[in-house]
């Protein structure tokens, strides 16, 4: 089913929030429309959405069974789900277990260099202001999180990404990096929210060396190489079959 009876909260860029008769959940749709570069390159890719939201289901149950607070509750059908109305903090978590993206354009540290202990860096979440990372001193100004909800998001994040480094792994894929949103829930806990999936997580194939046959995620569309749904629908296929494996 694919209908909504809800009302429209909030329109993103990659996707649509709805209310639901419950209060504190609502349904989030997952749109085809892919963005780079703060909006300013744009396309629609079909399928996107499908393979998204079932790729972040999938992860987000896998974190919840491993003690990671997220706002995911359960699919609603292929393209949306039920979760957890959060008050987005406006903030990107980005952890870091290999060098690339902006810490390169940005720094003198080469593609491709090992991040041991990853490296996690804050974002204010603002396209208009290009996401600007943050310093410790600039994120304590803002005063959007308090120094041990910082701790805890840092906390969170380091675990999320031991787990989904591991579970990555054995589908032979390298988790290069991934960026994490964070909101409160009714109850004012600090849940994971937003999305998990190759929009905003950057995954290798262990099985291919080639610099750029590997990629499987958006950077397939960021740098124009073609086959952006076909990387998608890999990354799903191996969840998949991990998950039909396993059981
Ligand atoms: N990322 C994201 N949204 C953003 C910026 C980054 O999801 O607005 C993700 C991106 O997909 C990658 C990680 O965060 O997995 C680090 O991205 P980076 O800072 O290298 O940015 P980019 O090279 O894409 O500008």
């Amino acid at each position: 089913m694919n209908h909504i009876q809800g009302s429209l909260i909030y329109e993103g860029k990659a996707k649509r929030i709805f209310s639901s008769e419950d209060p504190n959940r609502v349904l989030i749709e997952f749109k085809n429309d892919a963005t780079a570069f703060n909006a300013k390159k744009r396309s629609e890719i079909d399928g996107k959405g499908r393979l998204n939201c079932r790729i972040s289901g999938a992860l987000f149950k896998l974190l919840e069974a491993n003690g990671i607070p997220t706002h995911f509750l359960e699919l609603h059908s292929e393209t949306i789900m039920f979760a957890d109305k959060v008050n987005v903090i406006p903030l990107e978590v980005v952890i870091r277990n290999i060098a690339t993206g902006s810490l390169c354009r940005e720094t003198p540290i080469n593609h491709g260099t090992i991040l041991n202990p990853p490296l996690l860096d804050f974002y204010y979440k603002d396209d208009q202001l290009g996401d600007p990372i943050l310093t410790e001193r600039r994120l304590k100004l803002l005063d959007l999180i308090n120094a041990s909800q910082k701790e805890e998001v840092e906390e969170i994040t380091e675990s999320v990404n031991k787990i989904l480094k591991e579970y990555f792994d054995s589908l032979d894929l390298i988790l290069v990096d991934f960026k994490l949103e964070f909101g409160f829930n009714s109850l004012g806990k600090i849940v994971v929210a937003d999305e998990i999936s190759p929009d905003n997580c950057r995954f290798w194939d262990k099985k291919n060396s080639d610099p750029q046959d590997r990629i499987l995620d958006k950077d397939r569309f960021r740098q124009d190489l073609g086959g952006v749904i076909d990387a998608y629908e890999e990354i799903f296929k191996r969840i998949e079959n991990f998950s039909s494996n396993a059981s």
